[in-house]
Protein backbone atom coordinates (compact mmCIF):
# COMPACT_ATOMS: atom_id res chain seq x y z
CA UNK A 1 0.00 0.00 0.00
CA UNK A 2 1.19 3.75 -0.73
CA UNK A 3 0.47 4.87 2.46
CA UNK A 4 0.82 8.68 1.67
CA UNK A 5 -1.35 8.55 -0.82
CA UNK A 6 -3.88 6.44 0.63
CA UNK A 7 -4.42 8.67 3.52
CA UNK A 8 -4.74 11.72 1.27
CA UNK A 9 -7.88 9.79 0.17
CA UNK A 10 -9.06 8.64 2.83
CA UNK A 11 -9.03 11.81 4.67
CA UNK A 12 -10.68 13.40 1.31
CA UNK A 13 -13.69 10.43 1.26
CA UNK A 14 -14.22 11.55 4.62
CA UNK A 15 -14.57 15.32 3.79
CA UNK A 16 -17.91 15.29 4.50
CA UNK A 17 -18.42 13.78 7.62
CA UNK A 18 -19.92 16.16 10.64
CA UNK A 19 -17.46 17.20 13.38
CA UNK A 20 -18.83 16.36 16.38
CA UNK A 21 -19.70 19.04 19.57
CA UNK A 22 -17.35 18.13 22.82
CA UNK A 23 -21.26 17.01 24.03
CA UNK A 24 -21.73 14.68 21.14
CA UNK A 25 -18.20 12.84 21.32
CA UNK A 26 -19.10 9.96 24.35
CA UNK A 27 -22.50 9.24 25.21
CA UNK A 28 -21.78 7.55 28.35
CA UNK A 29 -20.43 10.26 31.44
CA UNK A 30 -17.54 8.98 33.58
CA UNK A 31 -14.08 9.70 33.72
CA UNK A 32 -12.61 8.25 30.96
CA UNK A 33 -15.61 8.95 28.53
CA UNK A 34 -15.20 12.32 29.46
CA UNK A 35 -11.50 13.04 28.91
CA UNK A 36 -11.62 11.03 25.47
CA UNK A 37 -14.34 13.86 24.72
CA UNK A 38 -12.00 16.63 26.34
CA UNK A 39 -9.17 15.00 23.94
CA UNK A 40 -10.68 14.66 20.79
CA UNK A 41 -13.05 17.83 20.61
CA UNK A 42 -9.95 19.97 20.67
CA UNK A 43 -8.87 18.87 17.25
CA UNK A 44 -10.21 18.11 13.46
CA UNK A 45 -9.83 14.30 12.61
CA UNK A 46 -6.17 14.93 11.27
CA UNK A 47 -5.22 17.05 13.49
CA UNK A 48 -4.98 14.96 16.61
CA UNK A 49 -1.87 14.85 17.83
CA UNK A 50 0.46 11.88 18.22
CA UNK A 51 0.87 11.77 22.73
CA UNK A 52 -3.40 12.09 22.45
CA UNK A 53 -3.57 8.58 19.66
CA UNK A 54 -1.32 6.87 22.06
CA UNK A 55 -3.73 7.26 25.09
CA UNK A 56 -6.64 7.10 22.88
CA UNK A 57 -5.73 3.28 21.24
CA UNK A 58 -8.53 1.61 23.33
CA UNK A 59 -11.13 4.21 23.08
CA UNK A 60 -12.71 3.64 19.87
CA UNK A 61 -15.78 1.80 21.49
CA UNK A 62 -16.67 4.71 23.94
CA UNK A 63 -17.47 6.79 20.74
CA UNK A 64 -21.09 7.57 19.81
CA UNK A 65 -21.64 7.16 16.03
CA UNK A 66 -20.69 10.39 14.46
CA UNK A 67 -17.68 10.98 16.56
CA UNK A 68 -16.23 7.54 15.05
CA UNK A 69 -17.56 8.38 11.72
CA UNK A 70 -15.87 11.86 12.16
CA UNK A 71 -12.45 10.41 13.91
CA UNK A 72 -12.06 6.46 11.94
CA UNK A 73 -9.78 8.28 9.72
CA UNK A 74 -7.25 9.25 12.17
CA UNK A 75 -7.21 6.19 13.54
CA UNK A 76 -6.56 4.61 10.50
CA UNK A 77 -4.12 6.76 9.59
CA UNK A 78 -2.30 6.16 12.93
CA UNK A 79 -2.11 2.26 12.22
CA UNK A 80 -0.66 2.89 9.21
CA UNK A 81 2.02 5.29 10.18
CA UNK A 82 2.74 4.38 14.01
CA UNK A 83 3.52 0.28 13.54
CA UNK A 84 3.29 -1.60 17.07
CA UNK A 85 0.63 0.74 19.11
CA UNK A 86 -2.40 0.58 21.29
CA UNK A 87 -4.22 1.37 18.37
CA UNK A 88 -2.39 -0.97 15.68
CA UNK A 89 -2.87 -3.53 18.29
CA UNK A 90 -7.22 -3.10 18.67
CA UNK A 91 -8.27 -1.77 15.44
CA UNK A 92 -9.15 -4.81 14.18
CA UNK A 93 -11.86 -5.47 16.86
CA UNK A 94 -13.66 -1.95 16.02
CA UNK A 95 -13.89 -2.24 12.02
CA UNK A 96 -17.65 -4.63 12.13
CA UNK A 97 -20.17 -3.25 14.13
CA UNK A 98 -20.68 -5.80 17.54
CA UNK A 99 -24.02 -7.09 18.07
CA UNK A 100 -23.27 -5.80 22.16
CA UNK A 101 -22.59 -2.75 21.45
CA UNK A 102 -23.57 -1.27 18.20
CA UNK A 103 -27.63 -1.37 18.77
CA UNK A 104 -29.89 1.64 18.00
CA UNK A 105 -28.24 5.19 18.44
CA UNK A 106 -25.21 3.70 19.72
CA UNK A 107 -24.74 1.76 16.75
CA UNK A 108 -21.60 3.08 15.08
CA UNK A 109 -21.61 1.80 12.00
CA UNK A 110 -25.11 3.87 10.76
CA UNK A 111 -24.52 6.57 8.36
CA UNK A 112 -21.40 6.05 6.35
CA UNK A 113 -21.33 7.36 2.75
CA UNK A 114 -20.54 5.35 0.23
CA UNK A 115 -17.40 6.63 -0.63
CA UNK A 116 -16.46 6.53 2.89
CA UNK A 117 -17.22 2.49 2.70
CA UNK A 118 -15.21 2.31 0.24
CA UNK A 119 -12.15 3.47 1.50
CA UNK A 120 -12.25 1.76 4.95
CA UNK A 121 -13.14 -1.21 2.66
CA UNK A 122 -9.29 -0.63 1.41
CA UNK A 123 -7.68 -0.30 4.69
CA UNK A 124 -9.82 -3.94 5.79
CA UNK A 125 -8.36 -5.31 2.62
CA UNK A 126 -5.10 -4.07 3.75
CA UNK A 127 -4.82 -5.42 6.68
CA UNK A 128 -6.46 -9.14 5.87
CA UNK A 129 -3.50 -9.04 3.48
CA UNK A 130 -0.95 -8.87 6.16
CA UNK A 131 0.49 -12.11 7.18
CA UNK A 132 0.74 -11.13 11.33
CA UNK A 133 -3.14 -10.78 11.02
CA UNK A 134 -4.06 -14.44 11.27
CA UNK A 135 -5.25 -14.22 14.28
CA UNK A 136 -7.32 -11.25 13.86
CA UNK A 137 -8.90 -13.01 10.75
CA UNK A 138 -12.73 -13.58 11.55
CA UNK A 139 -12.64 -10.35 12.98
CA UNK A 140 -11.39 -8.97 9.42
CA UNK A 141 -13.54 -11.30 7.52
CA UNK A 142 -16.69 -9.82 9.54
CA UNK A 143 -15.50 -6.25 8.67
CA UNK A 144 -15.07 -7.25 4.97
CA UNK A 145 -18.27 -8.49 3.98
CA UNK A 146 -19.32 -5.76 6.35
CA UNK A 147 -18.04 -2.75 4.27
CA UNK A 148 -18.85 -5.03 1.41
CA UNK A 149 -22.44 -4.45 1.67
CA UNK A 150 -24.47 -2.66 -1.15
ZN1 LIG B 1 -17.82 6.10 30.26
Amino acid sequence: MNVSEYVERLYASFGKAPRPDLAEITPHRCCECDEVADRLSAYAARDVPEKDMHWLGDCLPLLSAKAFRFYLPRFIEFCLRVPNSNVEALINYNLAPSTDLDVGERNRFAGFSEEERRVVLEFVEYRASLPDHIYDEPYLEAARSFWRER
